[in-house]
C-alpha cells in the first residue's frame, strides 16, 4: 500500500471482500470514485487531470453559444432550465452562461453533483444555482438544456469476461498483497448477446448500466418537456470488446486496482449505445462527431483570434489551447459530441445537415 493511500477505503474493501466474497468491478469503481471526488478537487494542473473547460474559456463559450442558438430558434421559451451533470469546478457553466447571456439567454441553473467538495467550488462561481442529487427533483415544467462533459466516463462499468467454460462477471479479489480483477464464479452466459457467445477466452464485454439508465431518463424528460442534451466525452462510436477501465493520478496513468479512491477511474463512453437509447426513448440523436470538428464548425478559431487581438501577450497560449481542444492528435478526435433533441427542437449546429 502506498504511504498516502487512504486506509479507509482499502480497509473497507478488504473487510467487505473477506466477509461477503469478491465485489464486482462496477461496485469497486462506483465506491472508489465516490470516495475520490469527495476527497479533494481533482482538477487542474496541480490536481490529477485537466478537462476541456479548464484548458480554455473558449470551450464553455462555444457551448454557451450553441445553447443560446438552440433557445432562440426554439422561440425563446420561458421558463427554461440549464442543467449540467458533474460540473466539476463550475468553469464550463460560468463560461457558457456568460456567453449565452449576451443573447438574452438567462435560464435557471441546475447542477447534479455528487461531491460535497466540488459543490462548494461550484457555489463560488455559480451562487444562483440549485443543486440536485439526481433528475427527480429537477423541474418538470419548461425545457431542459442539458450539458454533460466528462461525466458519463466516470460512471461505473460492468465487465463480463469469457472464462474457459463460459462467461463470468469480472470481480475484484484481494490476494493478501493487492486487489486483482478475476473471473467470478457465477455463470453469466445469459447476460451476453448471442453475437458474442463464441468469443475466445479472455474477451471482455464492458457496459455502463448507470450511463444507459441516465441517458434514458434524460431522453424521457426531453420528450416530455422539450429541450436538448449535449454529451461530450471520450469514447468509441462503434461497439468494441476489451476493458477500457483506466486510472489517472497526477496526470499519469496508474493501475486502477492499486490505491482505490486516490485516482480518477474512467472508462470509454459507448456512443453507439447512447444512439440506441435515443431510439428507445423516442428523441432525435445528432452525432457523434469529433470534438475538434464540432468546435471548428461553431467558430472556435475565430473566437481564439478575437481573444488574441484583445490580449496579444496571450496569443501563443490561446493557440496552444486551441490545438489541444481541436487537434485530432489531442482531444479533437477521441473526444466526441452527441446531442439528444426533444420534440420540436431545432437541429443543433455543428452536426451537419443544416
Ligand atoms: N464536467 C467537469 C468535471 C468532470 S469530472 C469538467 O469537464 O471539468 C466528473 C464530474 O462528475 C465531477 O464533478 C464529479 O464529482 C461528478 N460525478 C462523478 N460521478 C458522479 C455521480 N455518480 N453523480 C453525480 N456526480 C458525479
Amino acid at each position: 500500500m502506498n504511504d498516502d493511500a487512504d486506509p479507509g477505503l482499502e480497509a473497507i474493501f478488504r473487510r467487505l471482500i473477506g466477509a461477503t466474497g469478491p465485489i464486482s468491478v462496477a461496485h469497486y469503481m462506483a465506491e472508489a470514485n465516490t470516495h475520490y471526488y469527495n476527497r479533494a478537487d481533482p482538477l487542474g494542473v496541480a490536481g490529477d487531470f485537466i478537462t476541456a473547460p479548464e484548458i480554455s474559456q473558449m470551450f464553455g463559450e462555444m457551448i454557451g453559444l450553441w445553447l443560446a442558438d438552440q433557445w432562440q430558434r426554439a422561440g425563446k421559451p420561458s421558463p427554461c432550465h440549464y442543467l449540467e451533470f458533474g460540473p466539476g469546478r463550475g468553469t464550463l457553466a460560468s463560461d457558457a452562461l456568460r456567453a449565452a447571456g449576451q443573447f438574452g439567454f438567462r435560464p435557471q441553473v441546475h447542477l447534479i453533483e455528487g461531491s460535497a467538495q466540488l459543490r462548494f467550488e461550484q457555489r463560488s462561481r455559480l451562487p444562483e444555482a440549485i443543486w440536485h442529487d439526481g433528475l427527480d427533483s429537477v423541474p418538470r415544467q419548461g425545457p431542459l438544456l442539458i450539458v454533460a462533459n466528462e461525466f458519463l466516463d466516470a460512471l461505473p462499468v460492468r465487465q463480463l469476461v469469457r472464462a474457459e467454460h463460459g462467461w463470468r462477471e469480472r470481480v475484484v479479489v484481494h490476494n493478501g498483497e493487492r486487489f486483482l480483477p478475476v473471473a467470478g464464479a457465477r455463470p453469466m452466459d445469459s447476460a451476453v448477446p448471442a453475437a458474442f457467445g463464441d468469443s475466445p477466452p479472455g474477451t471482455i464485454l464492458e457496459t455502463c448500466p448507470a450511463a444507459s439508465g441516465m441517458a434514458f431518463e434524460i431522453a424521457t424528460r426531453l420528450k416530455a418537456q422539450g429541450g436538448t442534451a449535449l454529451f461530450i466525452d471520450y469514447g468509441y462510436a462503434a461497439p468494441q470488446t476489451g476493458s477500457t477501465l483506466q486510472a489517472v493520478r497526477a496526470h499519469q496513468k496508474v493501475d486502477p486496482f492499486v490505491d482505490p479512491g486516490l485516482a480518477d477511474l474512467t472508462a470509454w463512453v459507448d456512443f453507439a449505445q447512447l444512439k440506441q437509447i435515443a431510439l428507445a426513448g423516442d428523441v432525435d440523436c445528432l452525432g457523434p462527431v469529433g470534438q475538434g470538428d464540432w468546435l471548428i464548425a461553431l467558430g472556435i478559431a475565430g473566437r481564439a483570434a478575437a481573444l488574441a487581438r484583445t490580449e496579444p501577450t496571450q496569443a501563443q497560449a490561446l493557440s496552444a489551447a486551441l490545438g489541444r481542444l481541436v487537434s485530432p492528435d489531442e482531444m479533437g478526435a477521441l473526444f466526441k459530441v452527441l446531442a439528444y433533441r426533444g420534440s420540436g427542437w431545432p437541429q443543433g449546429e455543428g452536426f451537419g445537415g443544416l
